[in-house]
């Protein structure tokens, strides 16, 4: 079977709760693959490396640009993060749902390589509980906070490039939204093209 798959940009403020979302849909979907970024950025306690990021030094990260092993990367606050482009064309090629969390710019570049691919912005019910939710989890000092505000506002106004918002008022309710979409567009005739062929052939 010719298989196509399908490509997902989930991007949301910091502190919209992203994650929280994607370890929902883990349980709900198979098929979802959830590509795992490389990053300069320093791991917060609780993170793994390999699981939630790949954490690399500047050199590594910027070798790997040059050898064209990045689909797309962007700046964030002080930092580097970039989507390995091996693991998202294998998981396309076998059909299957690829979730990209990344922030607005590397959105933009992603819907210009892949004009196929379905975008979605989670959105926070207000900035006010944004700030709430950045302050409670401590893993960012103040500096850092106020930035990631900054960036959230402007990543807000930009949410219109998005196909698709979800407000994050309710975890389990956005997930169900998010998975929702993903099933719906696995079902859009414009995505029919190989199961077309692959009906006629085999009548
Ligand atoms: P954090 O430091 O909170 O893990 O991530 C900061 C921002 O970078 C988040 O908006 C996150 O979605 C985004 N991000 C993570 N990985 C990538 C990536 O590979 N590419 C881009 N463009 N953004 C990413």
């Amino acid at each position: 079977m010719n298989k196509v798959g399908l490509l997902v940009v989930l991007s949301g403020p910091s502190g919209s709760g992203k994650d929280t979302i994607l370890s929902e849909l883990a349980h709900k979907g198979q098929n979802i693959k959830v590509s795992t970024s490389l990053t300069t950025r320093k791991a917060r306690e609780w993170e793994i490396d390999g699981e939630h990021y790949y954490f690399v030094d500047k050199d590594y990260f910027q070798k790997k640009i040059e050898e064209g092993q990045i689909l797309e990367y962007a700046v964030y606050g002080n930092n580097y993060y970039g989507t390995p482009k091996g693991p998202v064309d294998a998981w396309l090629e076998q059909g299957e749902t690829v979730i990209l969390k990344i922030e607005v710019n590397g959105a933009e570049k992603i819907r210009s390589f892949y004009p196929d691919c379905v975008s979605i912005f989670l959105m926070p019910p207000s900035l006010k509980e944004l700030e709430e939710r950045l302050r409670k989890r401590e893993t960012e000092d103040e500096d850092e906070i106020q930035r990631r505000l900054l960036i959230a506002a402007e990543e807000i106004r930009r949410s219109v490039e998005y196909d698709y918002y979800i407000v994050n008022d309710a975890v389990e309710c956005a997930a169900e939204d998010i998975y929702a979409i993903i099933r719906a567009e696995r079902h859009k005739t414009q995505r029919m093209k190989y199961v077309i062929s692959e009906v006629i052939n085999n009548a």
